[in-house]
């Protein structure tokens, strides 16, 4: 098993961890592997110090939180790379005061993220159980901008479009066309797009009502499964 610097410190001390020890983890992770790789926005920077990505997952996987690898979350889903989180993040460029539509909530994390960094934050899970443990995960740490639902994430979510910024974090052959239509003029999709074993994680920016491509990397995510989506796991 793959053991890095993260790792080895959390498991000297693992039984008597306090939230110390995982704020040390947290600034190693940004600094080895975040802003080593070049991310620079330094309102991302900062709330991937902050976010307490552990909390996010069984306790039993605590010690690997910080790790620099997507993690297993249960119901055969998994929890981004926090590199993969950063990047993303960053290529949504936010100000502060947008409105972002997340599909695929999973752990929670990465709304989390986004809810330190935009005004409201939307995100769909299509399973009920994850929801509801990164629903019990957010209250608990008091995010009141972060607006939940279970449900087919690739028809968006149409009462509350249109969106500034839309992350899909999950992948499918093509970003789902209703969610397309609930991105703002002048905003920012990104999503990872391709079949189903790789992807290219893209970066869209509507203008006139037509996609702008504007970024392109390499990428793994699990499938977006839905009726805009794949049509099974
Ligand atoms: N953003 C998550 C990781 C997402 S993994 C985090 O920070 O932990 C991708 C998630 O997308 C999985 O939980 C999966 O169940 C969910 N998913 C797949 N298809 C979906 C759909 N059509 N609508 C909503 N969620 C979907």
């Amino acid at each position: 098993m793959k053991c890095n610097a993260a790792t080895l410190i959390l498991r000297e001390d693992y039984r008597h961890t306090d939230t110390m020890d995982f704020q040390r983890l947290r600034n190693l992770m940004v600094d080895t592997q975040i802003i080593s790789r070049g991310v620079k926005d330094p309102r991302v920077i900062a709330a991937m110090r902050k976010v307490p990505r552990h909390l996010f997952m069984d306790e039993s996987a605590w010690y690997k939180a910080y790790d620099d690898m997507a993690l297993p979350l249960g119901e055969g889903q998994t929890i981004s790379q926090p590199y993969m989180v950063a990047v993303m993040t960053e290529l949504l460029d936010l100000g502060g005061d947008e409105r972002v539509l997340e599909i695929g909530t999973g752990s929670g994390y990465q709304a989390a993220v986004l809810a330190e960094l935009s005004r409201e934050v939307y995100t769909i899970e299509r399973v009920q159980s994850l929801s509801d443990r990164a629903g019990k995960v957010i209250a608990e740490l008091g995010y009141v901008n972060i607006h939940m639902k279970v449900g087919d994430g690739t028809l968006g979510w149409p009462e509350a479009a249109p969106f500034d910024r839309i992350l899909i974090t999950a992948a499918a052959p093509a970003a789902p066309e209703p969610v397309v239509d609930q991105l703002s003029e002048a905003g920012i999709l990104v999503a990872p797009v391709g079949d189903r074993f790789s992807q290219q994680l893209v970066k869209l920016l509507k203008q006139r009502g037509k996609l702008l491509e504007e970024y392109q990397t390499p990428c793994v995510f699990v499938p977006l499964v839905g009726e805009y989506g794949w049509k099974t796991d």
